[in-house]
């Protein structure tokens, strides 16, 4: 097995139970072997921190699966899926789609597996994990039964480990799309041609919460994909709903969404671009008392931040400006290199350039099926902040 030994001082993040280690990290590595193999990690004097998958051509060049003095194979990952599995029964209620392994979160780095009904839905996102994608079949098979597994390996992640795209059924076959539902709404997921793996199960509890808040109100909700929060609020009792995505298929998914949960007389959903929509809508004079801002990342690296603000405040501004008194805005950002404080203190001064006081009424994240490791803040990237207006 190669042997990785850290620079003086590097052992710090493993010993705190972080599981990754950056090139910069390392000092030498011992022995050959193939990008994603197994290897030991050692700090600067030879003590061993721990085991995991090494790819020296990727910037985080190991992940560790164990901090014990055991082998990194099948069995383990075995293991480490039945205990997430565990997790999310008693942690997820009243859905038919959930996460059933979170990555690092799942102290499973690089693997994605989710549940759309009886369809499983597989990403292995760096080379270790595509290593162990035949045993991780075979496992899934057993532990989930699933009628299918199905990889959605097109995700621009795995470029950083040097692996292709890939797309199809690793078990199984035939129709890709099923209906799930969620918390009383029915939304049809296509694993094959969907986003991401074909939903955005990690909003999954805040699109509740907002059913929850909707009753009586008129809806806007803006990058509404296949009409998540939109739907929601329009079953909680929504006068009216408008959603508003670029991307014309999801507004197509989301008008036939609309229909078989039989609110399509009150849901309308348009395609465009939100920036100009919600500025169309503000022409218009129109109002609304429940704004959702469910955006993509505005930056995927740390260097974009700046950029990625501009878009921040200019979204929340217009939002804010469209509330009628009493209003509320589910604003949120799922941009992981911007942290909280910066993401309030954007809404601050969209407020304050919006003449806009607002009580903060509640603070929220990814949903329970996207566990957060303590000490591993990489695994938390979902804000999701109510705000409601005052007079
Ligand atoms: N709220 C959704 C998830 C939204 S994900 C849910 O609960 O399921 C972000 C969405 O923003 C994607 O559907 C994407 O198509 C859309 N999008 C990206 N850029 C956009 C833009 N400039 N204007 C409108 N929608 C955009």
């Amino acid at each position: 097995m190669r042997k990785v030994y850290l620079a003086k001082g590097r052992e710090v993040r493993p010993l705190g139970g972080h599981p990754w280690i950056y090139q910069s990290d390392i000092a030498r590595i011992e022995g050959e072997g193939k990008p994603g193999e197994v290897a030991e990690v050692l700090d600067a004097r030879g003590r061993f921190l721990g085991r995991g998958y090494l790819n020296p051509g990727s910037q985080i060049a190991v992940r560790l699966l164990t901090w014990e003095d055991e082998a990194v194979e099948a069995s383990l990952l075995r293991r480490r899926i039945v205990e997430a599995v565990e997790r999310r029964r008693r942690l997820v209620a009243g859905t038919t789609a959930w996460r059933a392994v979170y990555g690092e979160g799942d102290r499973l780095p690089g693997l994605i597996v989710d549940r759309y009904g009886d369809l499983v839905v597989i990403q292995t996102l760096t080379a270790g994990m595509e290593l162990f994608k035949e045993a991780l079949v075979a496992i899934l098979q057993e532990v989930l039964e699933p009628a299918g597994i199905y990889e959605r390996n097109d995700a621009p992640a795995r470029r950083l480990e040097g692996l292709d795209p890939r797309k199809g059924f690793l078990a199984g076959g035939g129709e890709t799309a099923r209906w799930i539902e969620e918390g009383g709404v029915a939304f049809l997921v296509d694993v094959a041609t969907g986003q991401k793996t074909g939903f955005f199960l990690d909003q999954r509890e805040n699109r509740v919460a907002v059913g929850a808040l909707a009753a009586g109100r008129e809806v806007l909700d803006a990058f509404c994909y296949s009409g998540g929060f939109g739907l929601h609020a329009a079953k909680g009792g929504a006068r009216a709903v408008l959603g508003i995505d670029l991307s014309a298929e999801a507004v197509a998914l989301a008008a036939r969404n609309a229909e078989r949960n039989g609110v399509g007389d009150r849901a309308t959903f348009q395609a465009g671009n939100a920036f100009d929509g919600l500025r169309a809508l503000q022409r218009a004079g129109r109002a609304f008392d429940l704004i959702v801002l469910d955006p993509p990342a505005f930056t995927r690296s740390r260097d974009a931040v700046a950029g990625a603000l501009r878009g921040y405040k200019e979204i929340n501004l217009r939002a804010m400006k469209l509330l009628r008194p009493g209003g509320i805005l589910v604003t949120c950002s799922c941009s992981y290199h911007l942290d909280q404080e910066t993401f309030l203190g954007v809404l601050q001064a969209a407020a304050a350039d919006a003449g806009r006081r607002f009580h903060l009424r509640d603070y929220r994240t990814q949903a329970r099926d996207h566990p957060i490791l303590l000490g591993v803040r990489e695994t938390q990237y979902l804000k999701c902040v109510i705000l409601e207006v005052l007079g």
